[in-house]
């Protein structure tokens, strides 16, 4: 994008905007060349990414979802991609033609194949011991549940646990798994026995005055 005065590269963006399009992805800009001071417009024109079939296996099994990538990107075995099933590595690339690749672009591209990455979930847990919460993040395992009422131990506290916040509701009672939950909160009890430890899990650790 140089000036077309005088061929100098170094501009400054005034404005940019996109323009709507239903195949493309339009962005105009308006720029001031540094060197002449001459104001130009250019625009960039990208065709908008597609669903391309993505078929993600886990633990023996296999899921099948789409995840929208723009035409002409390379994916390569190894890439990772991030689709509504999480973080999975591409491990083979299916053609229109049906031949099986390593490498090659999007818009050639019928099926990714790819291994689900776990990735922890990171959820908080609050801890209310009457005027002050004791607040942790700890990463745990996507597909480990937790329930209203479990006791749980984390360093020298035992807690149970009495309301779960996931990403759409609070709940009383019944579990959840930990790649939707937000945040569990508990009440601190006195047993000497729990159901599990997280301990080790914890990410961050932070002590809340109440307000
Ligand atoms: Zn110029």
């Amino acid at each position: 994008m140089g000036c077309p005065i005088c061929n100098n590269e170094n501009v400054e963006t005034l404005k940019s905007k996109v323009v709507p399009s239903k195949t493309s992805e339009i962005n105009e800009y308006l720029l001031r060349c540094e060197e002449c001071g001459h104001v130009f417009k250019e625009h960039t024109t990208f065709e908008k990414p597609k669903p391309i079939r993505l078929i993600i296996s886990e633990n023996g099994s296999s899921k099948r979802t789409d995840v929208d990538i723009y035409p002409d990107d390379k994916l390569t075995t190894g890439d990772i991609l991030i689709s509504d099933l999480g973080q999975s590595e591409i491990r083979s690339i299916e053609l229109k033609t049906n031949k099986r690749v390593k490498s090659a672009i999007a818009k050639d591209i019928v099926t990714i194949w790819a291994l689900s990455i776990d990735i922890p979930s990171r959820i908080g847990i609050s801890i209310n011991f009457k005027g002050i919460t004791q607040a942790y993040k700890v990463d745990l395992d996507r597909e480990f549940r937790i329930s209203v009422d479990d006791t749980i131990k984390i360093e020298d506290i035992i807690f149970k646990v009495n309301v779960i916040k996931t990403l759409k509701k609070k709940m009383i009672r019944g579990s959840a798994k930990t790649s939707v939950i937000r945040r569990v909160y508990g009440e601190p009890v006195k047993y000497k026995r729990f159901d599990y430890d997280l301990t080790n899990k914890v990410a961050v650790k932070k002590e809340n005055k109440k307000r």
